[in-house]
This record gives C-alpha cells, sequence and structure tokens, in this order.
C-alpha cells in the first residue's frame, strides 16, 4: 500500500470534527506502516482549511471549484472516483457523516473497491488493515479483513477516534479538476441550524444526563441546577425524550447523540448498551442509581448508591458551599 487519503469534510466555514478523528486515526496507522498521509479537501475558499490539514497529513489536495461548496454526494463521487485512479491510494478514510453515508457505496460500486462503514476501530495486522464494527445494536464487535484490492473505502463512527494534536507540516498541492457535464438532477437548498436555543451536547465538557429514574418532568429542575453550578448542560436518555422532557437533540445513545466530555453524570440512567454506546467515550464517569446492579455502573468510574432526587440536591449545596469558598 502506498498511501492513504482522508476526505475532509467541512460545514460553515469549519472543518467538520469528525474529519479531525479519522485524521488522527489516519496519521496513526500511515505512521505504523511508513506511508504517506495524503488529505483531500474541495470547495471555494478552502486554503484555511488546507492550512490545518496540513498539521496531520503530509500532502493536502486541494481542489477549488463552486460544484463541491456544498456537500452533494453526486459532484463529489466524480471527484474522488478521479482522485482514486490518479492517486491509488491504499486506503480512503472518511468520518460516517450523512454525507458520507450518501457517498461511498456508489463510489465503491463505481470503483468496483471494498467499502466498510461505520467502524469503530481500524488496525493494523500482519500488513492487513482489519477493522471492527459494533453489530446487533452495540451487543457485539465484529473484526472485517478486505478482499484483495488496490484501494479499500472505512468510514469511522463519530467520536470514536480520539483527536491527536497534529505535528507535521505537510505541504498543499492544487490540482484542477473539470466536471464533463453538471450535476444538476439533486440541489442543495440550505443548511437548518438548531435552534437559537438549542444546546450542542456534543461540545460540552460537562453533562449531567437523566435518565427514567428522576421520575417527572418537574424534577429537572433541580438536576438543571446542577448542571448550571458544575457549569455544564443537561442531556439525556431516551425515555426522556419519549416523555416530552427533553427535546431530542438532547439524547445520548445509539439513536442520539455521541458524546466524548470530560464529566458525565448519569442520574437515574440504567445504562442500557444503547445508551452507553454514545457516552462511553467520556473521560470521568459518574453513575447515580438506587440499584446497585443497575449496568451503568460498570462503565463508571464512581458511583453513588441511593435515591438521585436526595443526592442531587446534597450535590448541588455542597458544590456551590465549595465554589463559595473560592469565590
Ligand atoms: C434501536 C434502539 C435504539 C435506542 N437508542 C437509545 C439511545 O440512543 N439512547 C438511550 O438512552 N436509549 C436508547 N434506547 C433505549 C434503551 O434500550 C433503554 O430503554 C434506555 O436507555 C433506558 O433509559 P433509562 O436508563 O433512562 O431508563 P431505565 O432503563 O428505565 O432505567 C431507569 C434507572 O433509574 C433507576 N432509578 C429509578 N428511580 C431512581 C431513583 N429515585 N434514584 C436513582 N435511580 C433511580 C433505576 O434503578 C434504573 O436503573 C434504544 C433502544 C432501541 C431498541
Amino acid at each position: 500500500m502506498s498511501s492513504i487519503l482522508v476526505v475532509a469534510e467541512h460545514r460553515n466555514q469549519t472543518l467538520a470534527d469528525v474529519s479531525y478523528q479519522v485524521l488522527s486515526k489516519g496519521r496513526q496507522l500511515a505512521d505504523q506502516a511508513q506511508m504517506e498521509l495524503l488529505a483531500a479537501v474541495a470547495g471555494v475558499d478552502i486554503d484555511a482549511y488546507a492550512k490545518e490539514l496540513t498539521r496531520w497529513a503530509d500532502r493536502v489536495i486541494i481542489v477549488n471549484n463552486d460544484q463541491l461548496e456544498e456537500p452533494l454526494a453526486e459532484p463529489y463521487q466524480k471527484l474522488i472516483a478521479h482522485l482514486i485512479r490518479e492517486i491509488r491510494p491504499g486506503i480512503v478514510l472518511m468520518g460516517h457523516s450523512s454525507f458520507a453515508m450518501d457517498l461511498v457505496p456508489s463510489l465503491s460500486v463505481e470503483l468496483g473497491i471494498p467499502l466498510v462503514t461505520d467502524c469503530v476501530d481500524i488496525f493494523w495486522q500482519n500488513g492487513d488493515i482489519l477493522v471492527t464494527r459494533s453489530i446487533y445494536n452495540g451487543k457485539a464487535n465484529a473484526s472485517y479483513s478486505f478482499a484483495q484490492s488496490e484501494t479499500i473505502l472505512i468510514t469511522g463512527r463519530v467520536g470514536e477516534f480520539p483527536v491527536e494534536e497534529g505535528q507535521r507540516q505537510g505541504w498543499i498541492e492544487e490540482i484542477e479538476f473539470a466536471f464533463e457535464e453538471e450535476c444538476d438532477y439533486k440541489k442543495f437548498e440550505g443548511y437548518l441550524e438548531v435552534e437559537a436555543a438549542g444546546v450542542d451536547i456534543t461540545q460540552a465538557e460537562v453533562l449531567v444526563s437523566v435518565g427514567r429514574g428522576i421520575k417527572e418532568k418537574k424534577n429537572l429542575e433541580i438536576v438543571e441546577e446542577l448542571a448550571r453550578v458544575l457549569g455544564g448542560v443537561v442531556s439525556c436518555s431516551r425515555p426522556v425524550v419519549d416523555y416530552g422532557w427533553l427535546p431530542s437533540e438532547r439524547q445520548v445513545g445509539l439513536s442520539g447523540k455521541t458524546v466524548q466530555p470530560k464529566l458525565y453524570l448519569g442520574l437515574g440512567i440504567s445504562g442500557a448498551f444503547q445508551h452507553v454506546v454514545g457516552m462511553k467515550g467520556a473521560r470521568m464517569t459518574v453513575a447515580i442509581n438506587k440499584d446497585a446492579k443497575a449496568p451503568i455502573f460498570s462503565v463508571a468510574n464512581y458511583g453513588i448508591v441511593d435515591d438521585v432526587l436526595k443526592v442531587v440536591p446534597a450535590l448541588v449545596n455542597k458544590i456551590s458551599e465549595l465554589k463559595g469558598r473560592t469565590e
């Protein structure tokens, strides 16, 4: 294998978090096998992204083209197919974003190359690349090897690969790419932003997460108070969304968001695998549950076996008191 190519995504003037995550993984794999790491970024006014990517990649390929300004799979498929034919990378790596989900299956079919999506690990074994996927709703993991192919396609699950600081100083190569015909059968209409009052739980350093164990909506008040004194935000398990106590963008888990806060407090959450799969990247987890056998305790660093409605007010008082002493 000659090189690894990471296709970077950007939205609203920022590189996607998942692109940093797969870049870090790509850097690691390239170093282990002494391969060149390439990154590709396309669109309009992309010089700043390219410069940023040089911190990880040995070479950054930029393609300025207004048909690639928005994340539309069809024109990108043409570009990436062209890059693969020209560069012949051993591995093409992307984040498992909705854009990639739209793009990679047809790219794989067009080029006749193997694809494994939504991988939670990617590693070398005896000179071959292997990937791990989470299967049966997260109950088991499976490893996959690839059929013999000059190039393989992999997408990495969002939030699975920690971002490591880029230490490189790669170089930038601009290439010309012209579309033979316009891909006009799908049109980008615009981004739908999270409401102004909305909270992005994936960016929070402290998450106070509530489950069915808080019993009723009005008990959220004390949880909000705990989040406030800790400088965090409130997230939740799925039943809390199903009851309409919190909006769906606060849900952590398989059908919610993957989070990696510094501190995750799980209050009255049992720790079903569909929940844990979204928060197991937290640096420190503290669980409060009245059932000592609740599965959440097996992923928690610290646990309190007690009634959450008793513990939370006590925590708020203690933290406020300690903060008062230092202010
Ligand atoms: C396809 C699929 C996708 C799913 N996706 C998600 C997802 O993204 N996120 C998610 O969270 N779930 C998801 N689920 C649901 C998941 O299986 C669980 O049902 C859910 O996580 C349970 O939420 P919970 O822990 O809040 O509730 P429960 O499992 O009911 O647990 C409540 C906990 O609170 C404790 N408790 C009760 N009262 C108190 C008290 N007073 N003090 C302290 N502790 C107390 C109980 O001991 C219990 O452990 C999904 C399920 C399916 C099938």
